[in-house]
């Protein structure tokens, strides 16, 4: 098990085959072109799978970012369902100071992606130029991404990543481990790819079942 230390913090950024096989899991199929694990929960499993701008096959792959837990990407499909996409684009559209720190957010998120390109060695991706993801720079059109990418940005990045992770507070926060039961543990990994996924390589993660919340409070439990 890994200590969650400043020092081990960049080493953890490599996927370890045990990595490989936990998003497999997590997500319900192989996953392909992950060259760094950019956010880990407190026991070290991954959070968020962070992609190569440009796959083995050669495509284009402007979304980095990747949120695989499923406990996470549940309760954001929560949010989603419950509109708070359109409550954050009403307050872009209203708060300049919001919006010109959702754009710092989108050039972050495109300093991030050239930062990982050098490092796993595929360099410069020009069809995807100034292209970022989930909505950036104007709008909000996925939050799975926004909250990717502030948990591998760390807070204050993505304001409205920052403000989707507050809101599923409920469900998730950094400070505890979530893993258990949250995706089968059992049996071969999966390793032949059954999900529906179009030409940008997005599977399926939006409405899935919520999951079931842990709680500390045995009485709340009981509920
Ligand atoms: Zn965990």
């Amino acid at each position: 098990m890994e200590h969650n230390t400043a020092a081990a913090r960049d080493d953890s950024r490599q996927p370890s085959a045990h990595d490989l096989e936990v998003l497999s899991r997590q997500l319900g199929r192989p996953v392909r072109d992950v060259v760094e694990i950019p956010a880990r929960c407190v026991c070290g499993n991954p959070l968020v799978a962070a992609t190569a701008p440009r796959l083995s096959n050669g495509t284009p792959f402007p979304t980095t970012f990747y949120l695989t837990h499923p406990v996470i990407t549940s309760a954001v499909s929560r949010l989603e369902a419950a509109g708070v996409m359109n409550t954050m684009n009403e307050q872009l559209a209203g708060d300049a100071e919001l919006s010109a720190a959702y754009r710092s957010a989108h050039e972050a998120y495109l300093a991030a992606r050239d930062a990982i390109g050098r490092r796993s060695g595929i360099g410069a991706v020009p069809e995807i130029d100034r292209v970022s993801a989930g909505g950036m720079p104007t709008r909000v059109k996925c939050l799975h991404v926004l909250v990717g990418h502030s948990l591998a940005a760390g807070p204050g990045v993505n304001p409205l990543g920052d403000e989707a992770l507050r809101q599923i507070r409920e469900w998730w926060t950094t400070d505890r481990c979530y893993c258990e039961g949250a995706w089968d543990t059992t049996g071969e990994a999966p390793s032949r790819d059954l999900s529906r996924h179009g030409p940008q390589g997005l599977p399926d993660i939006v409405g899935r079942p919520a999951p079931v919340r842990k709680s500390a409070n045995p009485a709340e439990a009981a509920q």
